[in-house]
């Protein structure tokens, strides 16, 4: 079985066990608040939370004040991370965006879908956004192969449910220069995405660029025969 398809069983069938250890951090202590000032995203600016066991979804709602947009998501999200690219979805006022994946088969538009429309259809991921108060519902690859085919981007602070995956790393952290911030700025950012546990990358985290570099892989092989 290749690291991809053990990424979508982990999917499919999530357990506790299979999270990687840094998800298991308690929030930030006292002695290790040096750069608590610095403000990355609310899911995570007071500490990294839990999963709830058995945890099975929930709805994410836009921000729209009448008429959501409601999407149902009926599982467990995995790889979900705050990311620094110039192209997902940020609440207002934070650095990075918080995003995870989720099986496309999970989620579905369930209230106001006439108001989503496609940020940048010439994306690989398609950003489905609500055009009255622009936040993002969720991303969808069509492209078969992508590596990433079959999965869709999430942002699980939409939702009023707890007990969500919690952010298990940090990508794309120097794309943040590209959205304005001084490169000055960039040790403090790491050194408090450190503090709170969580590892910085500057693309994705391992096994996903692990998954990635299979696909390819086997892409190049099924070419070759
Ligand atoms: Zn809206
Ligand atoms: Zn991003």
């Amino acid at each position: 079985m290749s690291y991809f398809s053990n990424l979508l069983s982990a999917l499919a069938g999530q357990t506790d066990s299979d999270a990687p250890e840094s998800v298991h951090v308690s929030p930030a202590s006292a002695s290790s608040t040096h750069y608590s000032k610095v403000k990355l995203h609310p899911a995570v600016d007071n500490g990294v939370g839990k999963a709830t066991p058995g945890f099975n979804g929930g709805t994410l709602k836009c921000l729209c004040a009448t008429d959501k947009v409601e999407v149902e998501v009926s599982a467990q999200t995995a790889h979900n991370h705050i990311c620094g690219c110039t192209q997902c979805w940020k609440p207002k006022g934070a650095l990075f965006s918080q995003v995870a994946v989720v099986s496309r088969d999970k989620v579905k538009v369930t209230a106001n879908e006439s108001k989503l429309s496609i940020v940048d259809p010439t994306q690989s991921i398609q950003r489905h956004a609500c055009k009255g108060c622009g936040t993002h519902m969720y991303g969808r690859i069509e492209d078969k192969t992508h590596p990433f085919y079959g999965l869709d981007f999430i942002h699980t602070e939409l939702s009023g449910q707890k007990g969500w995956d919690p952010v298990n790393f940090a990508a794309f952290v120097s794309s943040l220069i590209e959205s304005g911030t001084n490169p000055a700025d960039m040790a403090s950012i790491r050194g408090r995405i450190r503090e709170l546990g969580l590892e910085p990358y500057d693309c994705l985290s391992p096994p996903l660029m692990d998954a990635i570099a299979t696909h390819v892989a086997k892409s190049k092989k099924a070419n070759v025969n």
